[in-house]
């Protein structure tokens, strides 16, 4: 890339004034260079860590530790161990970019004064095909699913568009990497959220201490993924985004049987 600045990556350069963390990525201004580094590693001396070239951060962005697939770049699970040296503005925005694809383009869009983020009803209105269905949910429903999908636990990004009844992310919560639309991995699991709804339903009768039986074990679960759970197969029963899903409907249970007496 010649000396012209690109100027989405020259406004976050400016961002840079001592450092910053990005996603899971802290950044730091050293002279006029800025120094990455995964920021689990922040305090480890630069010896300790590898030194990596361009082409190395997209390989280090493609899959987990245990060598699963990262289908969503800005899930919390990027490798650590690594460290990037950028020149200037330009290096920098291009490795953010190979660590987290459009995600600088993202940042610069959102300090516009209207910035082009389209909402789930929106997004899913102008689906077509197997994607349609995704109208279906009604919006306590898509609060559910998104709030399930897009949890911190999974994504980092900080969700700016949403759903009636359920608000953006605050401020203050993930990262300054901004979600301005609903992401394939979030359409498909609408998708599969609304044909569990449409299966049939069992009537099976809990009663609150089975219901808090079932929270903590789901709680557990959550806690311990197996390795290499595809995190985007949602035809898993123990895929990590319907344990969310079903967590949520637990304990909504348990709240409404909270008022009843204990023996
Ligand atoms: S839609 Fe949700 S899961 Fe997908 S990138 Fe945005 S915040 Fe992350």
């Amino acid at each position: 890339m010649g000396d012209t600045a690109n100027p989405a990556y020259q406004a976050f350069a400016e961002l840079v004034v001592t450092d910053v963390v990005f996603g899971q990525v802290r950044i730091r201004s050293e002279d006029s260079r800025f120094v990455l580094c995964h920021d689990a590693d922040s305090l480890k001396n630069p010896e300790q860590l590898k030194a990596v070239d361009p082409t190395a951060l997209r390989t280090l962005s493609q899959n987990t530790a245990v060598g699963a697939y990262r289908p969503i770049k800005a899930a919390p699970d990027l490798i650590d161990g690594w460290r990037f040296v950028a020149s200037g503005a330009n290096a920098l925005g291009e490795a953010l970019d190979r660590l987290y694809p459009g995600a600088i383009a993202d940042w610069f869009a959102l300090q516009s004064d209207d910035p082009p983020i389209t909402h789930y009803r929106q997004y899913t209105n102008r689906q077509t095909g197997m994607y349609r269905i995704t109208t279906m949910l009604d919006d306590a429903q898509a609060a559910g699913m998104i709030r399930a999908c897009c949890d911190a636990r999974f994504c980092l990004k900080r969700r700016h568009w949403t759903v009636d009844g359920l608000a953006a992310d605050p401020p203050e919560t993930k990262s300054l990497i901004p979600c301005l639309e609903p992401c394939a991995v979030l359409l498909e699991f609408a998708r599969r959220t609304v044909r569990m709804n449409q299966e049939p339903k069992s009537n099976l009768e809990l009663s609150k201490s089975e219901l808090a039986t079932i929270a903590e074990a789901l709680e557990s679960s959550s806690e311990s993924p197996t390795p290499g759970d595809r995190v985007a197969d949602f035809n898993s029963p123990r895929n990590p985004r319907r344990v969310q899903l079903l967590k949520e409907r637990i304990s909504q249970a348990l709240a409404s049987l909270r008022e009843e007496p204990e023996e």
